[in-house]
């Protein structure tokens, strides 16, 4: 019983700490209100072919959608899955950063796109906190405003801030 006491009271040091980062990160919060993860995209060279493999495994695809993004030169395939999305890109430009990251990188994930109330400003909120971003500006997407924020910033992962139009 001793033993287990001291054993609380050494680790609340510690615990203040962390208390202390919670509340120092959720009052930093109030600028950027992250609402859900959206959805999760993968890059992959055939979007056919991708589908169906993911079909006979998972047999999971209800597909919602096939578009062009001429922009961004890529074609997108939506499977939602449950509350989220799994969106499977695959280059149509060779000249465009999807394009490029399939050429370094193969196949594999590409992004995660987290859902805000307003793009431009959950933009702006990271890039005043020194991420670099790849849009400084939010564009108009299959589903609403979106923009970048650089993988360099945060941690290998290339994020994606969404609003839902
Ligand atoms: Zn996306």
């Amino acid at each position: 019983m001793r033993k287990e006491t001291q054993r609380i009271n050494r680790g609340t040091k510690g615990l203040e700490e962390e208390l202390r980062l919670v509340h120092m990160l959720s009052k930093r919060r109030e600028r950027v209100r992250i609402k859900r993860v959206d959805h999760i995209g993968i890059v992959v060279k055939n979007i056919y072919e991708a589908l169906s493999l993911y079909d006979k495994l998972f047999e999971f695809v209800t597909l919602v959608r096939i578009d062009i993004l001429y922009e961004q030169g890529v074609k997108v395939a939506i499977i939602p899955i449950g509350e989220l999305e799994v969106e499977l890109l695959e280059p149509v430009d060779p000249e465009t950063g999807v394009a490029k990251f399939l050429e370094k990188r193969g196949e594999g994930l590409h992004h995660i796109a987290f859902e805000v109330d307003d793009a431009n400003e959950g933009l702006k909120s990271v890039g005043e906190k020194g991420a670099k971003l790849i849009d400084r500006e939010s564009w108009q997407g299959l589903r609403g405003r979106t923009g970048f924020i650089h993988p360099a910033s945060t941690k290998g992962v290339l994020i994606e801030l969404i609003q839902r139009a």
